[in-house]
Formats: C-alpha cells, sequence, structure tokens
C-alpha cells in the first residue's frame, strides 16, 4: 500500500525541473572554483536578497577558504514580473569594499538589468574586483550583457521558483527548483 505523502513540497508543472542533488553537486563545484581563483585574496561574498539566500548559504559552506560576507537588497521599479531597469536600493551594504575580491551572488540573471546596476554599483566603491555568481541564467531573456563568472544551470524561459526563489514571497523554502508551466503570474 502507498504510504500517502506527508511532503509539502509539490514540483510544478514547468518545464525546468532541478532537483536537490543536482544543486547540491553544482554548488560544490562552484564553491571550489571560486576557492581556486581567489587563492590568498581578500574573498567578500555579497547576496543579493531575497532570492539568493539559500544559495548563498550553500555557497559559502562549499568553500573551503576564509571569506567575510555582506548582504544587499535591490528593488526593481516597473511591473512585478518585467525588470523596468530602473533598481532602488533597499538596503545598502554594510561592509566597505576597499581592496577586497567580491563575487556577487545572485539568483537569477534574467534580462541583466538589475545585475547591470548592481556591477555598476559595487564597482563605484573601490573593489579589488568583482566577479557574478549566479545560480540561474535564461539567456534569451538578456536586455544587456552582463558577465556570469560563476553560473549554476542556464534553463529556457520559464517562470522558476523554490530554493530561494518566490512566487508571491511563497515557496522560497522549496528544496528545489521547480516552474510553472506557462507565463509568468501577471
Ligand atoms: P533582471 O533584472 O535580470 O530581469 O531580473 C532579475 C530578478 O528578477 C531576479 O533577481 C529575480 O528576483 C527576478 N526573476 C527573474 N526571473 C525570475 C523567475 O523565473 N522566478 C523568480 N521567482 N524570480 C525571477
Amino acid at each position: 500500500m502507498n504510504e500517502p505523502t506527508m511532503s509539502a513540497f509539490v514540483a510544478g508543472p514547468g518545464p525546468v525541473q532541478l532537483g536537490q542533488e543536482a544543486i547540491a553537486a553544482r554548488v560544490r563545484e562552484l564553491g571550489a572554483a571560486i576557492a581556486r581563483d581567489h587563492a590568498g585574496q581578500p574573498l567578500h561574498l555579497i547576496c543579493v536578497l531575497n532570492g539568493a539566500f539559500l544559495f548563498m548559504a550553500d555557497l559559502v559552506r562549499a568553500i573551503e577558504a576564509p571569506l567575510t560576507v555582506d548582504f544587499i537588497s535591490v528593488s526593481s521599479y516597473g511591473s512585478r514580473t518585467e525588470s523596468s531597469g530602473e533598481v532602488r536600493l533597499v538596503k545598502d551594504l554594510d561592509q566597505s569594499l576597499k581592496g577586497k575580491s567580491v563575487v556577487l551572488v545572485e539568483d537569477i540573471v534574467d534580462t541583466g538589468l538589475t545585475m547591470r546596476y548592481l556591477l555598476q554599483y559595487l564597482e563605484g566603491r573601490g573593489p579589488r574586483s568583482v566577479k557574478v555568481a549566479a545560480l540561474l541564467s535564461k539567456p534569451s531573456r538578456r536586455v544587456v550583457e552582463v558577465p556570469v563568472d560563476y553560473l549554476g544551470f542556464e534553463i529556457e524561459d520559464a517562470f522558476v521558483y523554490g530554493y530561494g526563489l518566490d512566487v508571491d514571497h511563497l515557496y522560497r523554502n522549496w528544496p528545489f527548483v521547480t516552474s510553472l508551466a506557462g507565463e509568468r503570474p501577471a
């Protein structure tokens, strides 16, 4: 007899599905690459809240090197689902970037407009270098080219959620990434 499932985690019906093990394996690889590329440098990871909080938490534990962390939060003007490129700083950094080797940790690069704003903002604060780590990228949606130095997964154009990403503030605690079947919610 089948046991009824007690799990509240229900995968969406869309095309993008990334399981816990696949994510964990990729995050381990990214962590090793970041550690290798920044050996001996003052490594400083900046998490873009809220979507990157789980990726950040796993990524820092996959980096076997001394590092510091900080958090930034931005919100995009425009409709809820389409980035306008006008970005507002909601929570600023707490620490100086002077002389630090920064890795900016983002959940997903979609149009690239948020990332472009963040990179310009960080570059103005005197870091030694700035690299980008993104869990997901949707290259078919790109409006501006931005570098993604450490990419988890390239995905097709579907609205994804779980593992930090939300739908209306929900589902951030899903331990996997899943997606909606059709359009992103209006
Ligand atoms: P961009 O400025 O690159 O268009 O948008 C970046 C931000 O839009 C991401 O940090 C994320 O908050 C949000 N975003 C873009 N695509 C998705 C998606 O498929 N799912 C969710 N939950 N958020 C997304």
